[in-house]
């Protein structure tokens, strides 16, 4: 029997999610938007309150969080801006990799180190020749007596310039293509330097960086999984943080469309507020049912992780639904406000540039169709596409 009804406890966290997100986020967003300045403040209070490192088991002193409470948590955050959200969810996506792949030696210094000393760390997978294809990338990993020796760069890294340790996935096996790839766990040091900071059209208090490691000197100890296994880690790291790309985009999605419903109901046009216009109805409900239907998807999807179930093809369809919803729901919000809806005082306008990345990152809209497409056509799983309405 499927029951979406949340538990105290899942209350309990989204409440606070949402205190947190109204108290701390929304009060300094749109100023860390207007320079592009690193949220440090919000930092430390997400640390104070137990909002960082959410899937960091606890016996290494994280809250352990499941998938589901991981999403109710960021679709909250995000309402208040998906920016410093990606920021802060940073930690997890790199730490996914080391969860699936770690000794448990590595694991305990690394969740340890995060927990304790409010470490941060960066996933790098993407390069500038390599992005939705993976197998491109030309980042190598040489193996010399018990080290690994790493080579190349990767662009594009959110909390690059700030982090303390890297997932990274290298090229053990030139000619192999995706089956040469292998995931690194890298602790900062004076061989990586951070060549750049983009300057970006939205998720603005999110830092995003170029990183390069320069023979940059890796125990072997710290390879994540087996030797050209990494592209299998790659995507079973997707599988589980599409779920919370899906939730932030959602998040999104809810901020924009309570705003619009707002306007719309003060904005009088005709002698009538506008909210009374059918044609802003529709938008209205269209804008309600994205969000409805971006949440349960997004939910579905988590849900199946944590019942240790595959996933793939439903985090993609929560995120690939969740984040055209998104760029949709915000691009209506703005036409809502009418001229007011351009003008950066209204605020709604952030909205549509913040929701653009969730198409992108994370595998973009393409690619998410490419998997769905991939995985009903040729299921891996005998009964896919009844498991998936089952
Ligand atoms: C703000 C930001 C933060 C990011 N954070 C990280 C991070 O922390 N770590 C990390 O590793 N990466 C990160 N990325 C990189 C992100 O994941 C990539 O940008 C994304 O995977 C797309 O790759 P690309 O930019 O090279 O575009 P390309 O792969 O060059 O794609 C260009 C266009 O072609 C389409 N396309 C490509 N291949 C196909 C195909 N086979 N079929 C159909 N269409 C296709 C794409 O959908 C897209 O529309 C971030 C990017 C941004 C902008």
């Amino acid at each position: 029997m499927v029951d979406f009804t949340l538990t105290d406890e899942q209350k309990a966290l989204r409440e606070m999610a949402h205190d947190f997100a109204e108290k701390e986020i929304r009060p300094v967003a749109w100023e860390h938007d207007k320079d592009g300045s690193w949220p440090q403040e919000v930092f430390d209070k997400a640390w104070e309150v137990g909002l960082m490192n959410t899937h960091a088991p606890e016996q290494y002193g994280g809250p352990g969080l499941d998938f589901l409470d991981g999403c109710i948590i960021e679709e909250e955050l995000s309402w208040g801006c998906s920016g410093i959200t990606t920021s802060l969810g940073a930690n997890g996506l790199a730490a996914a990799p080391v969860a699936l792949g770690g000794s448990e030696a590595v694991q305990a210094e690394y969740f340890t180190d995060l927990t304790e000393n409010r470490s941060l760390a960066s996933f790098c997978l993407t390069e500038p020749d390599a992005g939705s294809d993976v197998s491109g990338m030309r980042t190598t990993a040489v193996r010399k007596g018990d080290k690994y020796v790493l080579n190349g760069s990767k662009c594009f890294i959110t909390n690059g310039s700030y982090a303390d340790w890297f997932t990274v996935y290298a090229k053990t096996d030139k000619d192999a293509g995706h089956r040469g790839i292998s995931a690194f766990l890298v602790h900062k040091d004076a061989t990586i330097t951070v060549d750049k900071k983009e300057d970006k059209m939205g998720q603005r208090a999110s830092n995003t960086a170029t990183i390069t490691f320069n023979e940059t000197e890796v125990d072997a100890r710290y390879l994540l999984g087996e030797e050209n296994k990494g592209f299998k880690l790659a995507m079973m790291t997707l599988d589980r943080t599409r779920p919370g790309v899906a939730a932030m985009a959602t998040g999104i999605s809810r901020a924009a469309f309570e705003m619009a419903t707002e306007y719309s109901k003060e904005r009088v046009q005709f002698g009538v507020p506008i909210a009374m216009h059918q044609a802003i109805q529709f938008m209205i409900a269209d804008m309600a049912t994205k969000v409805h239907l971006s949440r349960l998807a997004t939910w579905h999807s988590a849900s199946l992780l944590d019942q240790g179930k595959p996933n793939t093809i439903e985090s993609s369809h929560a995120k690939r639904f969740a984040a055209d919803s998104a760029m949709e729901v915000t691009t209506d919000a703005v036409q809502v406000f009418g001229g007011y809806g351009f003008i950066k005082e209204y605020k709604v306008e952030k909205l549509m540039r913040d929701a653009k990345i969730m198409q992108l990152y994370e595998g973009t809209s393409q690619i998410q169709r490419l998997v769905i497409a991939r995985e009903t056509l040729l299921p891996r799983r005998a009964s896919a596409p009844a498991a998936a309405t089952a």
